[in-house]
């Protein structure tokens, strides 16, 4: 804005070296930007125009990140899914981590919505890479000390890794939890109104 050209008091005729802005005076150097000293300094405080905002297909306003809104990202997933009619065991409504385990609990909440069916997955680790991963953390900071040559640290750090290998098979085995997993592949959909109310 306001472009002021600044040149040697001594030689005013001579091209200008710098080109400043006229509000903030911050100085563009010809040296720096070449060609483009004038129009850094005559944008430099010039206010930027807003971003247009960016719309779902629908209208609605997006963020830049996003491709479409929520309810399209549903009704396309939806659209895209089989539908059953068998009430799933475990659910998910579509478009958010709301969990249920049952149609009447779901209906309550969200009457109507579609829900994915869930699968539960019983928790469990990669017994080779996590053990592969728990050597290396392990040696990374004591090689040298730990094993006297080359020979021994590499047959130790076998029978660290079957050791853990070992350990890890064992944990999965043992262990009881799980989590739930949705197949988006289906949906289903919840009675319009909490349940209690279809059934008086
Ligand atoms: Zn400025
Ligand atoms: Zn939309």
């Amino acid at each position: 804005m306001d472009v002021r050209p600044l040149v040697f008091a001594d030689d005013p005729a001579a091209p200008p070296l710098l080109y400043a802005c006229g509000k903030c005076r911050t100085a563009f150097p010809v040296r720096t930007y070449r060609e483009a000293a004038r129009d850094h300094a005559e944008t430099c405080c010039q206010p930027k125009p807003p971003e247009p905002a960016k719309l779902c297909k629908c209208g609605t306003e997006i963020s830049k990140w996003s491709t479409t809104c929520q309810p399209c990202w549903n009704a396309a997933t939806i659209a895209k899914a089989e539908v059953i009619t068998d009430a799933p065991d475990i659910m998910v409504i579509v478009g958010t981590d709301s969990y249920y385990q049952s149609v009447e609990d779901a209906a309550d909440m969200h009457p109507g919505a579609w829900v994915h069916p869930c699968d539960s997955i019983p928790l469990s680790v990669n017994p080779k890479h996590l053990a592969e991963s728990l050597v290396e953390t392990a040696v990374e900071n004591m090689c040298g000390e730990a094993f006297e040559d080359a020979a021994d640290h590499v047959n130790g750090e076998v029978a660290l890794r079957e050791a853990f290998e070992a350990a890890l098979v064992t944990f999965n085995e043992a262990q009881t939890a799980s989590s739930w997993q949705e197949d988006t592949s289906k949906v289903f959909k919840l009675p319009d109104a909490p349940v209690a109310e279809v059934a008086a």
